[in-house]
């Protein structure tokens, strides 16, 4: 069974900001629409994309060659100078509606793509990501590119019972994921946040309970450690289930281990995938996983 569910298209999607929400302290909310929003097939659950943000200018975007995700593509992206090169990072479709005009194009009831972003690091310690930046101060009309990528939550691997659990970072692909879910699923999703009034509520399936994990009660825990400590004195649901973890690295490596290694869980039904990495900037593990792959 394959881990990843790719998609059939993955040609670059030009999209505009339409709007931006501030829903959180550490939350922004940016609607992505027009462009090419036609093109964009939803496949819901945990789908997830290269966003390529114009942090260059918009020349920048018109210089991204095609299949910039692999590795002869993202080699060509790299040769783009410096400064005029925009940013690549990872994000999931936190929702996406749908036009509700034959055409998909027009002003009113045009199809809409909306993005969570999780504000982090601050300037004056150097820790803000471009990518955070970029969307704490975003204005409608500004341009981006977007690559689809597919799912990472393989619903092969099961839907009925789900043991979903992640920092802030997947708190989109968890809420994703629970609209997908059929009705009657049931299991557990433990959803680790900076604050209290960072835990944005969601519709999921009556028989999937919540249990969020506030960090600012502890602040000398790294991200993802508190959702670790909390997996492992859960109550797991009876039989079989589908396990989905992601966030900060060593919360996906670490509850996989305890997972396989201590509840006794078939490894084949553990989805995990580490969404960022504390120290490390995205692009220059990007950068880094390209280069080992080209170096074989
Ligand atoms: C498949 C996938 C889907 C994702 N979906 C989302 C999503 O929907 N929403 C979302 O907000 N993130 C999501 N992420 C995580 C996001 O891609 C990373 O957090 C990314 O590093 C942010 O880029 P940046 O430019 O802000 O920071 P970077 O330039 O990558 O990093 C700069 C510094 O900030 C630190 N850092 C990065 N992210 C965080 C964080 N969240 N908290 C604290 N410190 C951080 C890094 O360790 C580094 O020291 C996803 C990741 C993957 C792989």
């Amino acid at each position: 069974m394959s881990k990843m569910v790719k998609p059939a298209d993955q040609g670059l999607i030009h999209l505009t900001v339409l709007r931006t929400e501030r829903l959180a302290p550490h939350w922004v909310r940016v609607t992505l629409g027009g462009g090419d929003i036609h093109r964009f097939v939803p496949m819901g659950y945990d789908q997830w994309f290269r966003l390529f943000l114009p942090v260059g200018g918009d020349e920048g975007l018109g210089r991204i060659p095609a299949k910039a995700n692999k590795t002869l593509g993202y080699l060509k992206y790299l040769r783009i100078p410096e400064g005029v090169r925009p940013v690549m990072r990872n994000y999931t479709v936190r929702a996406f509606r749908p036009a509700t005009d034959a055409s998909g194009h027009g002003t009113s009831g045009a199809a809409e793509l909306d993005v969570d972003f999780v504000l982090h690091g601050t300037a004056a310690e150097g820790t803000a990501g471009p990518a955070s930046s970029w969307a704490e101060t975003c204005a409608p009309g500004e341009s981006v590119v977007i690559i689809d990528e597919g799912l990472a939550f393989n619903p092969e691997r099961g839907v009925r019972s789900v043991v979903l659990v992640s920092d802030e970072t997947g708190l989109p692909a968890i809420a994703g994921i629970c609209a997908s879910l059929p009705a009657d699923a049931k299991g557990i999703a433990i959803i680790e946040v900076p604050s209290q009034d960072d835990a944005l509520e969601f519709t999921r399936p009556v028989g999937v309970g919540i249990q969020w994990v506030i960090r600012d009660r502890d602040a000398r825990r790294k991200p993802g450690e508190l959702a670790l400590d909390a997996l492992r004195a859960a109550a797991l649901p009876d039989g079989d289930f589908h396990a989905y973890i992601v966030g900060e690295q060593a919360l996906p490596t670490g509850a996989r281990r305890h997972l396989v290694g201590d509840r006794g869980v078939d490894k084949n039904l553990v989805s995990f995938c580490g969404y960022w990495r504390t120290g490390h900037a995205a692009q220059r593990t990007n950068e880094a996983a390209h280069q080992k792959e080209t170096s074989r």
